[in-house]
């Protein structure tokens, strides 16, 4: 997420332990068959990641739209794979978000039926109707699995517009994120999380699974998704149905328009596809140079911080009020700023663009901890710079950060980065606070210890948390064990207590 403001100016190397020859794998390690669907979904050198996560969520979905003069109607029918994986905890029931539901959304998402393992089951809804909890007979054991199916529907009511305008139809764009129930997130000691306040930021906190998608739409809809298309097929009614695979993603979204186009580009094996509306005043000038700055944040990115290991990037012109928002895979951008002399082009998607290595590949809590993807999808920005420009323009970037936050300064006090969404509230808190003031803790740190440590310690995080997720605890203890260095008291001075929440 970058909320609309203009901010002025702007290896992992694996040791292989020596084996005997006679036990050395003479081979990569085998994929349990079932994954071998995945692996156009992944670069071939990251294909291997995926056997780690046998256990992670499998969803398979059926989703088809129609659009009409009425509306636009979605039917869904979703069948995922769970395994609890919480070590210790038997778990009674499982706990899916329908995040169309919100208020922030504007959707209207119903639940048909439901089995756990073929038996029919009587979910239960919150009041806010985003929170679903579907009881088990029988309690799954630590290790153990069951497939629940779902049937759904969702209305997506035109012209509506919520907060971003992030989940909506506007001039044409459909725009799905979070189209299916979504696995919430079992935190032992607490419990499925369940947080269903939603006035500012991102909404959604999920881990990484595994996702067939077969999307029935209008042949004419041209779609962008999460992953990657391995199947198109032709119906007897003049619909198409899409096959999309994405492997190691938290989240699956589809974007759609009958004007798209799309121009692509290709950097350390990912393809990068911009999709956009021809129609636009120079529309095909913009879209190549917002497409040589993605391109150009995937190479920084890909050699500063580790390697995208996945196939494609897809970047879309939506009309969200928010700048740009941030999902796996695919990052969406405002149409009104869709200018390559509109300064805030090449913030935003490289901001955006960030996003993948913080949030996408290390996931966080965006409610509970917003700060760490934020603040350093911000300081990001101004690592792309310094790669760009130099040494100087990064300064400059980061003055810029500065200036921003001691202008809040002069109106409101002071508090630390690390607070929930919710607890920002006067003034435009949380703008200032967690991304102005958030990308100065790391500009601190490299002032501390050097930009190259900053960086170090930044590749090994990556490293360690890549498709997890990370709490500020872990981002502490991995900075430290980089840096051989005490930063409890730079983290409390910045961050504030600890742990929090
Ligand atoms: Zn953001």
């Amino acid at each position: 997420m970058k909320p609309w403001r203009l901010v002025t100016g702007l290896l992992i190397v694996t040791a292989l332990l020596s084996a005997p020859a006679a036990i050395r794998p003479t081979a990569a390690q085998a994929l349990p068959p079932w994954m071998e669907a995945y692996r156009p979904a992944m670069l071939p050198d990251f294909v291997p990641d995926m056997a780690a996560y046998e256990d992670a969520p499998r969803y398979t979905i059926d989703l088809a739209i129609a659009i009409d003069e009425q509306g636009v109607t979605l039917t869904g029918s979703q069948s995922v794979i769970y395994t609890n994986r919480t070590g210790s905890t038997p778990l009674d029931e499982i706990v899916f978000r329908l995040y169309p539901n919100l208020e922030s959304y504007g959707g209207e998402m119903q639940i048909g039926a439901v089995t756990a393992n073929g038996e029919a089951v009587d979910p239960a809804l919150d009041e806010t109707r985003s929170v679903l909890r579907v009881p088990l007979a029988a309690a799954l054991e630590p290790g153990d699995r069951l497939t629940i199916k779902l049937d759904y529907t969702i209305v997506v009511v035109p012209g509506l517009s919520r907060l971003y305008a992030q989940f909506s139809y506007l001039d044409g764009v459909l725009a799905l994120p979070n189209a299916y129930p979504v696995l919430s997130v079992y935190e032992p000691g607490r419990g499925w999380w369940d947080e269903t306040a939603h006035t500012q930021g991102d909404a959604v906190y999920s881990e990484t699974g595994f996702y067939t998608v077969h999307v029935t739409a209008p042949d004419d809809l041209i779609l962008a998704a999460s992953g990657s298309e391995v199947d198109l097929v032709s119906n007897p009614d003049g619909t198409l149905t899409h096959t999309y695979v994405a492997a190691l993603m938290r989240d699956f979204i589809l974007v759609g328009s009958t004007a798209y186009v799309s121009m692509s580009g290709e950097q350390d094996g990912v393809t990068v596809t911009l999709y956009y509306d021809p129609a636009r005043p120079e529309a095909e000038a913009n879209t190549r140079a917002g497409l040589e700055i993605a391109l150009n944040s995937v190479r920084h990115f890909n050699a500063q911080f580790g390697r995208y290991p996945f196939a494609e990037l897809d970047i879309v012109q939506t009309p969200t009020r928010a700048g740009g928002i941030e999902y796996p895979g695919l990052i969406v951008i405002t149409d009104d700023s869709w200018n390559r002399e509109d300064v805030f082009f090449e913030f935003v998607i490289v901001h955006e663009t960030a996003h993948q290595w913080w949030y996408s590949l290390v996931g966080n809590d965006q409610r509970l901890d917003p700060w760490l993807d934020e603040a350093l999808a911000q300081f990001a920005v101004a690592v792309f710079i310094r790669e760009q420009q130099g040494a100087a323009a990064y300064e400059a970037a980061i003055e810029s950060f500065r200036s921003q936050y001691n202008q809040y300064l002069e109106r409101f006090p002071d508090a630390v980065i690390g607070q929930p969404v919710e607890d920002y509230t006067e003034g435009g808190a949380y703008f200032y606070l967690v991304y102005q003031k958030g990308p100065l803790f790391f500009a601190d740190l490299a002032d501390e210890f050097g930009y190259d440590a900053v960086i170090g310690m930044l590749r090994d995080y990556f490293a360690a948390y890549r498709y997890e997720v990370a709490e500020p605890q872990d981002m502490l203890n991995s900075f430290e064990a980089t840096l051989g260095e005490d930063l409890n008291p730079l983290f409390e001075e910045w961050v504030g207590p600890f742990p929090v929440g």
